[in-house]
């Protein structure tokens, strides 16, 4: 494919998303995956900017109004905010914004710290202290007036709270839908049978821009303010900085949110984020990052504005869970129970902090649903743990000339016919044989959540049998030091930690093992539940269906899968020889918590680094001590145990008189625990 054709692909790509978010309320993509490909053409117009159109969406600031309003002028325009996806290119806009003041670096107050509220921007004005006009941001320089609709938001005082108010005050924020109430709507859209809103922010600007202002009062609106403009102001003490303005408006009556933070470093702008990130999750209403801002006006009038972007804040947002990547081949994977899944291999792309290579397509239906071929592109998402997948193409990506893809019909591994039993989905190898089954049950065997052997990874294990050393699972534990290190690119160092890690194994608790084994359908909490109730294996050999299918979380599958399991002669001898081994079949006595403790019920916030302790194994002591561990510090935290580098969250403790501790301190604190 030529440049110029990707770059048309791209251009018609993202104007369709852009009408379809910004006129239309309703988009056809994930804001991530319009920022990655918005990225792309970026940097191909960049690299190539002879090949730049007027039109190109980059060319763009923000979006038109629509046609049934009135347009207004801002007084000041609304500007855009560049965003930073990580540490680096957060610390890349420092050295931007610093050179551009072109002499020393000033000293200067701090960053301000909001979270990024996913609503929509809008502008107020109020003369004499009355609030005469509601704007959208329309395409920052021209919005539309909306002031009926501004005026059913209850949280936006239509009088300031001020004796002697300034002659005009413009107060800018977002309006946004609290999540409650986009659910409460979408069930009535849903009832009506109208079109559901995509997400909240869709869902508030199309509501602020309904024609009928019942409907919006209705609707229950809500705003967070978080800047204001006050061209005449002789006279009035003004705030200085945004951490004053933000209290500013507050007093002037404003709904403030109030999970800010004053930042002393990059560092401490960092761990702001990096605490939200999962606490966000529990807000009622949506974000998708930080704003970050220089907080003394000074500067930030002395640095200005870009064409699009204001120079003296940044949006930081969060990892997405979803980005669009190239399909580079398609290939199957044979798994331990011989299930033979497509596997997407794709331009490595960023998703939930990670570098993601392949994704699943899971079966042959959905290989034919999505119609996916090579060289397209596809989006691609990651939800927790769960490997990421190809949620769906995007066919005016394709390039030319491609054909739909056929599954195998033998398998990769050992060549046998591929079955598809009736009424499944997924296609399987039934040679028991094969290799890919016992390849799969030992990677299985030694992963974090089973026995959790460091270094036995799918490498090492193909090696392993590549070079016929196992032949079953318990053939791992008569491996030695120099049979590893006469294999390829293995040191002695290395085969003596597999060695060792491989014998510390035999000590993982009964329920790792019985998880271990792969026996299908019991995942990791079915074999705790297992365990629980038949703590030794003959219990649990011995079981009856009836009486496995009563134990509470154990249904009617689980409770055959096992029966049969044991029925299988090989299994057996699979147990014998890892008992053999030494390994666990047997459930250890758990300490019971202890309650009278000093950390029992206390509320701890780790930050920093710990000399001996991972962070981890500090919050895990804390816990088994019937503590609990947060991640922000607040009024109700107890103590915050900080090690070296510790940013905002230590000086934050210093302010509400929260108690330090130091590694040592908090070891003599368990150990009068235990005592
Ligand atoms: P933006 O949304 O990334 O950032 C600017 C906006 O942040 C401001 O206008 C304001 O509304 C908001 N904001 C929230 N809290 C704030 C705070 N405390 N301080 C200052 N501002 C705050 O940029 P944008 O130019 O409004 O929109 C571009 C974004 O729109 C893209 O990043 C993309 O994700 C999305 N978009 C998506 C599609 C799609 O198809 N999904 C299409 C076009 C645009």
């Amino acid at each position: 494919m030529t440049i110029e054709h990707r770059l048309n692909q791209l251009r018609s790509q993202l104007q369709k998303a852009a009408y379809a978010y910004y006129v239309l309320d309703n988009p056809i993509m994930e804001d991530s995956v319009y920022d990655k490909l918005y990225r792309e053409l970026e940097g191909l117009e960049k690299e190539y900017p002879l090949l730049i159109t007027p039109d190109s969406p980059t060319q763009r600031v923000g979006d038109r109004p629509a046609a049934q309003f009135v347009s207004v002028k801002h007084n000041i325009p609304l500007y855009s905010l560049e965003n930073a996806f990580d540490f680096e290119e957060l610390q890349q806009w420092e050295q931007k914004w610093q050179r551009a003041l072109e002499g020393e670096t000033p000293e200067h107050s701090g960053y301000v710290c909001e979270l990024k509220i996913d609503g929509s921007a809008i502008a107020l004005t109020y003369e004499d202290g009355l609030l005469v006009r509601g704007a959208t941001r329309g395409d920052g320089v021209t919005g539309e007036e909306i002031t009926q609709n501004i005026r059913t938001i209850r949280t936006i005082p239509l009088r300031l709270n001020l004796d002697n108010p300034p002659p005009r005050v413009e107060v800018r924020g977002e309006a946004f839908l609290p999540l409650d109430t986009f659910e409460e709507i979408n069930q009535e859209r849903e009832k009506a049978g109208e079109n559901l809103f995509a997400n909240p922010r869709n869902a508030a600007a199309g509501t602020l821009r309904q024609l009928d202002s019942r409907i919006v009062a209705e609707r229950k609106l809500d705003f967070f303010a978080y800047t204001l403009h006050i061209p005449d102001a002789e006279g009035f003490e003004l705030p200085t900085t945004q951490w004053e303005a933000l209290e500013f408006l507050q007093n002037m009556g404003f709904r403030v949110n109030p999970n800010r933070d004053l930042c002393v470093d990059l560092q401490a702008v960092q761990d702001y984020f990096d605490s939200w990130d999962e606490e966000r999750k529990k807000l009622p209403y949506l974000t998708d990052g930080a704003v970050v801002k220089l907080n003394d006006f000074s500067l930030q009038q002395e640095l200005g504005f870009t064409q699009k972007f204001p120079r003296w804040a940044i949006a930081l947002k969060y990892a997405a869970e979803e980005a669009p990547t190239v399909v580079k081949d398609i290939i199957v994977n044979v798994g331990r129970t011989g299930a033979v899944t497509p596997m997407a291999v794709m331009e490595p792309v960023q998703l939930a902090g990670t570098t993601v290579q392949r994704a699943t397509l899971h079966n042959e239906d959905r290989v034919k649903e999505l119609d996916i071929r090579l060289g397209d592109t596809v989006v691609i998402r990651k939800a927790g743990e769960i490997i990421p997948e190809v949620l769906r193409v995007l066919p005016e990506l394709r390039p030319a000339a491609t054909e739909p893809y056929e599954m195998p019909t033998t398998c990769p591994e050992c060549g046998s016919t591929l079955i598809r039993p009736q009424g499944e989905a997924v296609l399987r190898c039934v040679n028991s044989s094969c290799p890919a089954i016992l390849r799969g049950s030992l990677v299985h065997w030694a992963s974090r959540n089973a026995l959790d052997i460091q270094g036995l990874g799918e490498k090492n294990v193909i090696l392993l049998l590549e070079h016929n050393l196992v032949n079953s699972i318990a053939d791992i534990y008569n491996l030695t030091v120099e049979e590893i290190m006469a294999l390829p690119r293995m040191g002695q160092r290395s085969a003596e930690k597999l060695v060792a890690a491989i014998a510390a194994s035999k000590s993982q608790d009964y329920a790792r093992v019985i998880y271990g084994l792969g026996i299908r359908f019991v995942g990791k909490v079915n074999a705790e539940i297992l365990t629980q109730n038949f703590p030794t294996l003959d219990k649990l050999q011995t079981a009856t269906f009836a009486k496995l299918q009563g134990v509470y979380g154990i249904g009617e599958e689980i409770a055959q899968s096992v029966v049969d399991w044991f029925r299988v002669e090989a299994n057996q001898q699979l147990i014998a020889a890892l008992q053999n081994a030494g390994l666990t079949f047997e459930a250890t006595q758990t300490a019971p918590v202890q309650t009278n403790s000093s950390i029992a019920g206390k509320t701890f916030v780790i930050t920093g680094t710990l000399p001996t302790l991972k962070r981890s194994e500090a919050a895990d002591k804390i816990k088994a001590a019937g503590g609990k561990v947060t991640s922000s510090v607040s009024k109700k935290t107890d103590y915050l145990l900080a090690g070296e580098n510790a940013g905002s969250k230590l000086e934050k403790a210093r302010t509400l008189g929260v108690t330090e501790l130091d590694e040592a301190q908090f070891f003599e604190l368990l150990s009068s625990t235990t005592a």
